[in-house]
Protein backbone atom coordinates (compact mmCIF):
# COMPACT_ATOMS: atom_id res chain seq x y z
CA UNK A 1 0.00 0.00 0.00
CA UNK A 2 1.69 3.34 -1.05
CA UNK A 3 1.38 6.94 1.24
CA UNK A 4 -1.56 7.80 -1.73
CA UNK A 5 -3.29 4.89 -0.75
CA UNK A 6 -3.08 5.21 2.15
CA UNK A 7 -4.53 8.43 2.55
CA UNK A 8 -7.34 7.19 0.44
CA UNK A 9 -7.96 4.28 3.18
CA UNK A 10 -8.15 6.69 6.16
CA UNK A 11 -10.11 9.31 4.41
CA UNK A 12 -12.80 7.04 3.55
CA UNK A 13 -12.67 6.40 7.72
CA UNK A 14 -12.48 9.64 8.30
CA UNK A 15 -15.53 10.82 6.39
CA UNK A 16 -16.92 7.67 7.19
CA UNK A 17 -17.92 6.74 3.04
CA UNK A 18 -19.99 3.63 2.39
CA UNK A 19 -19.70 3.13 -1.37
CA UNK A 20 -17.02 3.30 -3.84
CA UNK A 21 -17.75 3.95 -7.63
CA UNK A 22 -14.63 2.19 -9.46
CA UNK A 23 -14.87 4.30 -12.76
CA UNK A 24 -13.20 3.88 -16.29
CA UNK A 25 -14.88 4.30 -19.48
CA UNK A 26 -15.46 2.20 -22.61
CA UNK A 27 -14.28 3.24 -26.24
CA UNK A 28 -16.97 5.25 -27.05
CA UNK A 29 -16.23 7.43 -23.63
CA UNK A 30 -18.97 6.53 -21.85
CA UNK A 31 -17.92 6.75 -17.48
CA UNK A 32 -18.91 2.90 -16.55
CA UNK A 33 -19.06 2.18 -12.73
CA UNK A 34 -18.78 -1.19 -10.49
CA UNK A 35 -19.80 0.49 -7.08
CA UNK A 36 -18.49 -2.20 -4.48
CA UNK A 37 -18.22 -1.13 -0.53
CA UNK A 38 -15.90 1.11 0.76
CA UNK A 39 -14.46 -1.45 3.31
CA UNK A 40 -13.24 -3.15 0.45
CA UNK A 41 -10.89 -0.61 -0.75
CA UNK A 42 -7.64 -2.23 0.44
CA UNK A 43 -8.36 -5.09 -1.38
CA UNK A 44 -9.13 -2.96 -4.37
CA UNK A 45 -6.25 -1.58 -3.99
CA UNK A 46 -3.55 -4.67 -3.33
CA UNK A 47 -4.89 -6.95 -6.09
CA UNK A 48 -7.78 -4.95 -7.78
CA UNK A 49 -11.57 -5.72 -8.13
CA UNK A 50 -12.42 -8.35 -11.19
CA UNK A 51 -15.23 -7.99 -13.02
CA UNK A 52 -16.75 -9.53 -16.52
CA UNK A 53 -16.01 -6.74 -19.25
CA UNK A 54 -18.11 -8.68 -21.74
CA UNK A 55 -20.55 -7.25 -20.44
CA UNK A 56 -19.33 -3.44 -21.66
CA UNK A 57 -20.17 -3.11 -25.59
CA UNK A 58 -17.09 -3.63 -27.38
CA UNK A 59 -14.98 -3.87 -24.53
CA UNK A 60 -14.11 -7.28 -25.05
CA UNK A 61 -14.43 -10.33 -26.52
CA UNK A 62 -16.07 -13.48 -25.09
CA UNK A 63 -13.05 -15.27 -24.22
CA UNK A 64 -10.63 -12.89 -22.46
CA UNK A 65 -14.17 -11.63 -20.45
CA UNK A 66 -12.56 -10.98 -17.17
CA UNK A 67 -10.84 -7.85 -16.64
CA UNK A 68 -9.60 -6.84 -13.24
CA UNK A 69 -9.95 -2.56 -12.25
CA UNK A 70 -6.99 -0.98 -10.03
CA UNK A 71 -8.02 2.31 -8.59
CA UNK A 72 -5.71 4.91 -8.85
CA UNK A 73 -5.65 6.65 -5.48
CA UNK A 74 -5.21 10.21 -6.98
CA UNK A 75 -8.41 10.03 -7.99
CA UNK A 76 -10.36 9.72 -5.18
CA UNK A 77 -13.51 12.05 -4.96
CA UNK A 78 -16.32 12.44 -2.93
CA UNK A 79 -19.78 12.46 -4.72
CA UNK A 80 -21.28 16.06 -3.99
CA UNK A 81 -24.69 15.01 -5.19
CA UNK A 82 -24.44 11.86 -2.86
CA UNK A 83 -23.37 13.62 0.07
CA UNK A 84 -27.04 12.22 1.76
CA UNK A 85 -27.96 10.29 4.76
CA UNK A 86 -28.60 7.20 2.94
CA UNK A 87 -24.71 7.10 2.60
CA UNK A 88 -21.97 8.66 0.93
CA UNK A 89 -19.78 7.57 -2.04
CA UNK A 90 -16.66 8.37 -3.47
CA UNK A 91 -14.94 7.84 -6.42
CA UNK A 92 -12.30 6.70 -8.03
CA UNK A 93 -10.86 6.20 -11.82
CA UNK A 94 -9.38 2.61 -12.49
CA UNK A 95 -6.93 1.29 -14.60
CA UNK A 96 -7.86 -1.98 -16.43
CA UNK A 97 -5.86 -4.96 -16.86
CA UNK A 98 -5.99 -8.45 -18.55
CA UNK A 99 -6.36 -11.14 -15.81
CA UNK A 100 -5.11 -13.83 -18.46
CA UNK A 101 -2.02 -12.08 -18.78
CA UNK A 102 -1.55 -8.97 -15.89
CA UNK A 103 -0.89 -7.10 -18.63
CA UNK A 104 -2.48 -3.35 -18.99
CA UNK A 105 -5.84 -3.99 -21.20
CA UNK A 106 -5.26 -2.54 -24.40
CA UNK A 107 -9.07 -1.62 -24.92
CA UNK A 108 -8.89 1.13 -21.84
CA UNK A 109 -9.05 4.41 -23.28
CA UNK A 110 -7.06 5.84 -20.81
CA UNK A 111 -3.86 2.71 -21.07
CA UNK A 112 -4.01 4.51 -24.93
CA UNK A 113 -3.49 7.67 -23.32
CA UNK A 114 -0.71 6.55 -20.97
CA UNK A 115 1.09 5.08 -24.21
CA UNK A 116 0.61 8.18 -25.99
CA UNK A 117 2.60 9.79 -22.69
CA UNK A 118 5.05 7.19 -22.66
CA UNK A 119 6.26 8.38 -26.35
CA UNK A 120 6.40 12.11 -25.27
CA UNK A 121 7.91 11.02 -21.92
CA UNK A 122 11.08 8.94 -24.72
CA UNK A 123 11.64 12.32 -26.35
CA UNK A 124 12.09 14.09 -22.88
CA UNK A 125 8.84 15.60 -22.78
CA UNK A 126 5.82 15.90 -20.50
CA UNK A 127 2.14 17.30 -21.73
CA UNK A 128 -0.32 19.49 -20.31
CA UNK A 129 -3.53 20.00 -21.41
CA UNK A 130 -6.69 21.58 -21.27
CA UNK A 131 -10.44 21.66 -22.22
CA UNK A 132 -13.17 24.50 -22.96
CA UNK A 133 -16.13 22.20 -22.82
CA UNK A 134 -19.40 23.60 -23.87
CA UNK A 135 -22.98 22.47 -23.06
CA UNK A 136 -26.57 23.21 -23.32
CA UNK A 137 -28.43 23.72 -20.47
CA UNK A 138 -32.37 22.29 -21.29
CA UNK A 139 -35.77 22.26 -20.00
CA UNK A 140 -37.30 18.85 -19.23
CA UNK A 141 -40.89 18.07 -19.98
CA UNK A 142 -43.42 16.80 -17.49
CA UNK A 143 -42.02 13.36 -17.52
CA UNK A 144 -38.44 14.31 -17.18
CA UNK A 145 -37.60 13.32 -20.67
CA UNK A 146 -34.97 16.15 -22.52
CA UNK A 147 -36.46 18.80 -24.84
CA UNK A 148 -34.53 21.13 -26.58
CA UNK A 149 -36.21 23.79 -24.82
CA UNK A 150 -34.08 26.69 -22.90
CA UNK A 151 -35.61 29.45 -20.53
CA UNK A 152 -33.15 31.97 -20.98
CA UNK A 153 -32.26 34.36 -23.90
CA UNK A 154 -28.89 35.05 -22.65
CA UNK A 155 -25.66 36.08 -24.96
CA UNK A 156 -22.16 35.54 -24.54
CA UNK A 157 -20.81 37.15 -21.21
CA UNK A 158 -24.45 38.47 -20.31
CA UNK A 159 -25.48 38.02 -16.82
CA UNK A 160 -28.44 37.74 -14.60
CA UNK A 161 -31.68 39.11 -15.11
CA UNK A 162 -31.12 37.38 -18.73
CA UNK A 163 -28.83 34.40 -17.55
CA UNK A 164 -31.66 32.42 -15.79
CA UNK A 165 -29.57 29.22 -15.50
CA UNK A 166 -26.46 30.96 -14.13
CA UNK A 167 -28.12 29.30 -10.67
CA UNK A 168 -27.49 25.88 -12.01
CA UNK A 169 -24.05 26.70 -13.54
CA UNK A 170 -23.29 28.19 -9.67
CA UNK A 171 -24.26 24.74 -8.10
CA UNK A 172 -22.73 22.94 -10.69
CA UNK A 173 -19.09 24.83 -10.58
CA UNK A 174 -19.60 24.53 -6.65
CA UNK A 175 -19.66 20.59 -7.14
CA UNK A 176 -17.18 20.32 -8.94
CA UNK A 177 -14.89 22.73 -6.53
CA UNK A 178 -16.36 20.12 -4.04
CA UNK A 179 -14.41 17.41 -6.59
CA UNK A 180 -11.18 18.66 -6.35
CA UNK A 181 -11.64 21.18 -9.64
CA UNK A 182 -10.16 24.20 -10.11
CA UNK A 183 -12.65 26.05 -12.06
CA UNK A 184 -10.94 29.03 -13.76
CA UNK A 185 -13.96 30.84 -15.51
CA UNK A 186 -17.53 30.08 -16.38
CA UNK A 187 -19.87 31.90 -18.68
CA UNK A 188 -22.76 32.12 -20.91
CA UNK A 189 -22.00 31.20 -24.27
CA UNK A 190 -22.67 32.70 -27.55
CA UNK A 191 -25.83 30.32 -28.18
CA UNK A 192 -29.43 30.63 -25.65
CA UNK A 193 -28.90 27.98 -23.75
CA UNK A 194 -25.22 27.45 -24.04
CA UNK A 195 -22.56 27.27 -20.97
CA UNK A 196 -18.41 27.34 -21.00
CA UNK A 197 -16.84 26.27 -17.89
CA UNK A 198 -12.88 25.95 -17.44
CA UNK A 199 -10.75 24.32 -15.38
CA UNK A 200 -7.18 25.03 -14.59
CA UNK A 201 -5.13 22.78 -17.18
CA UNK A 202 -3.22 19.99 -16.07
CA UNK A 203 -0.88 16.58 -17.25
CA UNK A 204 -2.76 14.97 -20.21
CA UNK A 205 -3.78 11.98 -17.99
CA UNK A 206 -5.37 14.17 -15.55
CA UNK A 207 -6.81 16.33 -17.93
CA UNK A 208 -9.08 13.52 -19.48
CA UNK A 209 -9.75 12.11 -16.43
CA UNK A 210 -11.14 15.70 -15.51
CA UNK A 211 -13.19 15.84 -18.80
CA UNK A 212 -14.86 12.57 -17.92
CA UNK A 213 -15.55 13.61 -13.95
CA UNK A 214 -17.28 16.89 -15.73
CA UNK A 215 -19.66 15.78 -17.96
CA UNK A 216 -21.03 13.12 -15.39
CA UNK A 217 -21.05 16.44 -12.32
CA UNK A 218 -22.67 18.47 -14.73
CA UNK A 219 -25.64 16.38 -15.78
CA UNK A 220 -26.01 14.97 -12.44
CA UNK A 221 -26.24 18.42 -10.63
CA UNK A 222 -28.59 20.09 -13.78
CA UNK A 223 -30.36 16.78 -13.08
CA UNK A 224 -31.41 18.02 -9.38
CA UNK A 225 -32.92 21.17 -10.69
CA UNK A 226 -34.90 19.37 -13.50
CA UNK A 227 -32.65 20.71 -16.49
CA UNK A 228 -30.61 18.24 -18.75
CA UNK A 229 -27.14 19.46 -19.55
CA UNK A 230 -26.14 17.41 -23.29
CA UNK A 231 -22.78 17.68 -24.71
CA UNK A 232 -24.23 16.76 -27.95
CA UNK A 233 -22.35 18.89 -30.35
CA UNK A 234 -25.27 20.43 -32.52
CA UNK A 235 -28.30 20.15 -30.49
CA UNK A 236 -30.07 23.08 -32.36
CA UNK A 237 -29.21 24.10 -36.13
CA UNK A 238 -28.44 27.34 -37.30
CA UNK A 239 -26.90 28.48 -34.33
CA UNK A 240 -23.66 27.78 -32.19
CA UNK A 241 -22.77 23.88 -31.81
CA UNK A 242 -20.82 23.07 -28.48
CA UNK A 243 -16.96 22.36 -29.02
CA UNK A 244 -14.10 21.73 -26.43
CA UNK A 245 -11.62 23.53 -27.32
CA UNK A 246 -8.28 21.62 -26.18
CA UNK A 247 -5.24 23.83 -25.27
CA UNK A 248 -2.20 21.38 -25.54
CA UNK A 249 1.59 22.17 -24.52
CA UNK A 250 5.05 20.05 -23.96
CA UNK A 251 7.16 20.48 -21.35
CA UNK A 252 10.72 19.43 -20.79
CA UNK A 253 12.32 17.44 -18.00
CA UNK A 254 13.46 20.65 -15.78
CA UNK A 255 10.09 21.63 -15.82
CA UNK A 256 10.38 24.17 -19.21
CA UNK A 257 7.37 25.24 -21.71
CA UNK A 258 9.26 23.57 -24.47
CA UNK A 259 6.57 25.55 -26.94
CA UNK A 260 7.85 29.11 -25.76
CA UNK A 261 10.24 31.24 -28.03
CA UNK A 262 10.43 34.78 -26.79
CA UNK A 263 12.36 35.61 -30.02
CA UNK A 264 9.72 34.38 -32.48
CA UNK A 265 6.77 36.29 -33.51
CA UNK A 266 4.39 34.37 -32.22
CA UNK A 267 6.08 33.07 -29.35
CA UNK A 268 6.01 29.78 -30.82
CA UNK A 269 9.34 27.49 -30.34
CA UNK A 270 10.63 25.26 -33.28
CA UNK A 271 9.54 22.20 -31.08
CA UNK A 272 5.97 23.71 -30.84
CA UNK A 273 5.64 24.56 -34.60
CA UNK A 274 6.44 20.73 -35.49
CA UNK A 275 3.75 19.59 -33.05
CA UNK A 276 1.71 22.40 -34.67
CA UNK A 277 2.45 20.97 -38.23
CA UNK A 278 2.26 17.39 -37.20
CA UNK A 279 -1.67 17.98 -35.67
CA UNK A 280 -2.05 19.80 -38.89
CA UNK A 281 -1.20 17.15 -41.54
CA UNK A 282 -3.22 15.02 -39.41
CA UNK A 283 -6.17 16.96 -38.87
CA UNK A 284 -8.94 14.63 -41.07
CA UNK A 285 -8.01 11.12 -39.00
CA UNK A 286 -7.68 12.91 -35.58
CA UNK A 287 -11.06 14.31 -36.82
CA UNK A 288 -12.73 10.66 -36.71
CA UNK A 289 -11.71 10.69 -32.81
CA UNK A 290 -12.29 14.18 -31.87
CA UNK A 291 -15.91 14.62 -33.69
CA UNK A 292 -16.67 10.89 -33.52
CA UNK A 293 -20.67 11.60 -33.49
CA UNK A 294 -22.59 11.89 -37.03
CA UNK A 295 -24.06 14.67 -35.34
CA UNK A 296 -20.33 16.20 -34.93
CA UNK A 297 -20.00 17.37 -38.33
CA UNK A 298 -23.31 19.49 -38.13
CA UNK A 299 -21.07 21.79 -36.08
CA UNK A 300 -18.01 21.84 -38.30
CA UNK A 301 -19.91 23.84 -40.93
CA UNK A 302 -18.99 27.78 -41.62
CA UNK A 303 -20.23 30.59 -39.93
CA UNK A 304 -20.75 29.21 -36.26
CA UNK A 305 -17.17 29.68 -34.69
CA UNK A 306 -16.34 25.93 -34.88
CA UNK A 307 -13.46 25.22 -37.63
CA UNK A 308 -13.63 23.57 -40.69
CA UNK A 309 -10.42 24.19 -43.16
CA UNK A 310 -7.08 23.25 -41.95
CA UNK A 311 -4.97 25.88 -41.06
CA UNK A 312 -3.47 28.20 -37.87
CA UNK A 313 -3.68 31.88 -37.24
CA UNK A 314 -2.71 33.85 -34.34
CA UNK A 315 -6.18 35.72 -34.29
CA UNK A 316 -8.76 34.23 -35.91
CA UNK A 317 -11.22 31.71 -34.75
CA UNK A 318 -12.18 29.94 -38.59
CA UNK A 319 -9.25 28.27 -38.04
CA UNK A 320 -8.88 24.86 -36.95
CA UNK A 321 -5.34 25.57 -34.54
CA UNK A 322 -5.18 29.28 -32.85
CA UNK A 323 -2.45 30.44 -30.67
CA UNK A 324 -3.40 31.76 -27.52
CA UNK A 325 -1.79 35.05 -26.57
CA UNK A 326 0.24 33.94 -23.28
CA UNK A 327 0.92 36.47 -20.46
CA UNK A 328 3.92 34.40 -18.56
CA UNK A 329 6.32 31.65 -20.61
CA UNK A 330 4.20 28.18 -19.16
CA UNK A 331 1.35 29.71 -21.44
CA UNK A 332 2.58 29.37 -24.08
CA UNK A 333 0.72 26.56 -25.64
CA UNK A 334 -1.65 25.34 -29.08
CA UNK A 335 -5.26 25.40 -29.01
CA UNK A 336 -7.03 22.65 -31.36
CA UNK A 337 -10.63 23.80 -31.92
CA UNK A 338 -12.37 20.72 -33.36
CA UNK A 339 -12.99 18.29 -30.79
CA UNK A 340 -16.51 18.38 -29.50
CA UNK A 341 -17.80 17.38 -25.96
CA UNK A 342 -18.98 13.43 -27.57
CA UNK A 343 -15.45 12.61 -27.98
CA UNK A 344 -13.85 10.48 -25.27
CA UNK A 345 -11.12 12.79 -24.22
CA UNK A 346 -8.69 9.75 -23.38
CA UNK A 347 -8.28 8.70 -26.88
CA UNK A 348 -8.60 12.22 -28.55
CA UNK A 349 -5.66 13.95 -26.18
CA UNK A 350 -3.90 10.92 -27.59
CA UNK A 351 -4.83 11.06 -30.85
CA UNK A 352 -3.32 14.26 -30.57
CA UNK A 353 -0.10 13.64 -29.05
CA UNK A 354 0.73 10.94 -31.41
CA UNK A 355 0.01 13.78 -34.36
CA UNK A 356 2.01 16.40 -32.85
CA UNK A 357 4.99 13.80 -31.83
CA UNK A 358 5.35 12.91 -35.13
CA UNK A 359 5.14 16.32 -36.93
CA UNK A 360 8.20 17.09 -34.42
CA UNK A 361 10.14 13.55 -35.34
CA UNK A 362 10.06 14.05 -38.87
CA UNK A 363 10.32 17.89 -38.51
CA UNK A 364 7.15 19.05 -40.31
CA UNK A 365 7.73 22.16 -41.64
CA UNK A 366 4.81 24.70 -40.03
CA UNK A 367 2.65 26.54 -42.72
CA UNK A 368 2.26 30.44 -41.82
CA UNK A 369 -0.26 31.15 -40.34
CA UNK A 370 -3.42 32.40 -42.07
CA UNK A 371 -4.61 35.72 -40.30
CA UNK A 372 -8.47 36.55 -42.69
CA UNK A 373 -11.35 35.07 -42.18
CA UNK A 374 -10.99 31.45 -43.55
CA UNK A 375 -14.92 31.16 -44.06
CA UNK A 376 -15.40 33.69 -46.61
CA UNK A 377 -12.42 32.69 -48.80
CA UNK A 378 -13.78 30.85 -51.75
CA UNK A 379 -12.55 27.37 -52.79
CA UNK A 380 -10.10 29.42 -55.82
CA UNK A 381 -8.45 31.13 -52.86
CA UNK A 382 -8.25 28.72 -50.54
CA UNK A 383 -6.20 26.32 -53.05
CA UNK A 384 -4.03 29.38 -53.08
CA UNK A 385 -2.91 29.02 -49.67
CA UNK A 386 -3.07 25.51 -49.77
CA UNK A 387 -6.06 25.05 -47.11
CA UNK A 388 -7.96 21.82 -47.14
CA UNK A 389 -11.25 21.03 -45.75
CA UNK A 390 -12.16 18.91 -42.67
CA UNK A 391 -13.78 15.51 -43.14
CA UNK A 392 -17.60 16.40 -43.56
CA UNK A 393 -19.21 13.62 -42.61
CA UNK A 394 -18.57 10.74 -40.12
CA UNK A 395 -18.04 8.48 -42.90
CA UNK A 396 -15.23 10.61 -44.61
CA UNK A 397 -13.39 11.31 -41.20
CA UNK A 398 -13.44 7.31 -40.50
CA UNK A 399 -11.96 6.41 -44.00
CA UNK A 400 -9.05 8.93 -43.15
CA UNK A 401 -8.40 7.16 -39.74
CA UNK A 402 -7.96 4.41 -41.55
CA UNK A 403 -5.21 5.48 -44.25
CA UNK A 404 -3.87 7.19 -41.75
CA UNK A 405 -1.23 4.96 -39.94
CA UNK A 406 -0.08 7.32 -37.09
CA UNK A 407 -3.51 8.54 -35.54
CA UNK A 408 -4.33 4.76 -36.42
CA UNK A 409 -1.61 3.09 -34.17
CA UNK A 410 -1.99 5.89 -32.17
CA UNK A 411 -5.17 3.79 -30.81
CA UNK A 412 -3.54 0.55 -30.70
CA UNK A 413 -4.54 -2.65 -32.54
CA UNK A 414 -7.16 -3.27 -30.04
CA UNK A 415 -8.93 0.08 -29.48
CA UNK A 416 -8.63 1.00 -33.64
CA UNK A 417 -10.46 -1.61 -35.08
CA UNK A 418 -13.48 -1.82 -32.97
CA UNK A 419 -13.61 1.73 -33.03
CA UNK A 420 -13.92 1.47 -36.35
CA UNK A 421 -16.33 -0.76 -37.05
CA UNK A 422 -18.53 1.08 -34.15
CA UNK A 423 -18.26 4.32 -36.36
CA UNK A 424 -18.61 2.78 -39.45
CA UNK A 425 -22.08 1.12 -38.27
CA UNK A 426 -23.40 4.12 -36.85
CA UNK A 427 -22.67 5.92 -39.94
CA UNK A 428 -24.53 3.96 -42.08
CA UNK A 429 -27.38 3.59 -39.53
CA UNK A 430 -28.04 7.08 -39.98
CA UNK A 431 -27.46 7.13 -43.94
CA UNK A 432 -30.51 4.66 -44.11
CA UNK A 433 -32.61 6.56 -41.71
CA UNK A 434 -35.47 9.06 -42.79
CA UNK A 435 -35.34 12.36 -41.17
CA UNK A 436 -37.96 15.06 -39.85
CA UNK A 437 -36.26 17.60 -42.37
CA UNK A 438 -36.77 14.95 -45.09
CA UNK A 439 -40.26 14.41 -44.46
CA UNK A 440 -40.97 18.80 -44.15
CA UNK A 441 -39.17 18.55 -47.15
CA UNK A 442 -40.68 16.30 -49.53
CA UNK A 443 -44.13 14.33 -48.09
CA UNK A 444 -46.31 17.00 -49.29
CA UNK A 445 -44.59 18.02 -52.26
CA UNK A 446 -44.07 14.33 -54.40
N1 LIG B 1 -19.26 27.17 -29.79
C1 LIG B 1 -18.11 27.35 -30.66
C2 LIG B 1 -17.66 26.00 -31.21
O1 LIG B 1 -18.45 25.26 -31.63
C3 LIG B 1 -16.98 28.05 -29.94
C4 LIG B 1 -17.32 29.42 -29.45
C5 LIG B 1 -16.23 30.05 -28.65
O2 LIG B 1 -15.80 29.51 -27.65
N2 LIG B 1 -15.74 31.16 -29.06
O3 LIG B 1 -16.51 25.65 -31.23
MG1 LIG C 1 -13.48 29.69 -24.05
MG1 LIG D 1 -16.36 28.77 -25.88
MG1 LIG E 1 -11.30 28.61 -26.91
Amino acid sequence: ISAAEQAVLDEIKEKEIDFLRLQFTDILGTVKNVSVPARQAEKAFREGIYFDGSSIEGFVRIQESDMRLVPDPDTFAILPWRDREDGRSARMICDVYDTSSGEPFEGDPRYVLRRALERAEELGYTVNAAPEPEFFLFEEDEDGRATTETNDAGGYFDLAPKDLASDVRRDIIYGLEEMGFEVEASHHEVAQGQHEINFTYDDALATADNVATFRTVVRAIAAEHDYHATFMPKPIPKINGSGMHTHISLFTEDGENAFHDEDDEFDLSGTARSFLAGVLEHAPAITAVANPTVNSYKRLVPGYEAPVYVAWSDRNRSSLIRKPAARIPAASRIELRSPDPSCNPYLAIAVMIHAGLDGIENDLECPDPVRENIYEFDERKREEYGIDTLPSNLGDAVDALEDDEVVYDALGDHVAPKFVEAKRQEFEEYLVDVSQWELDRYLETF
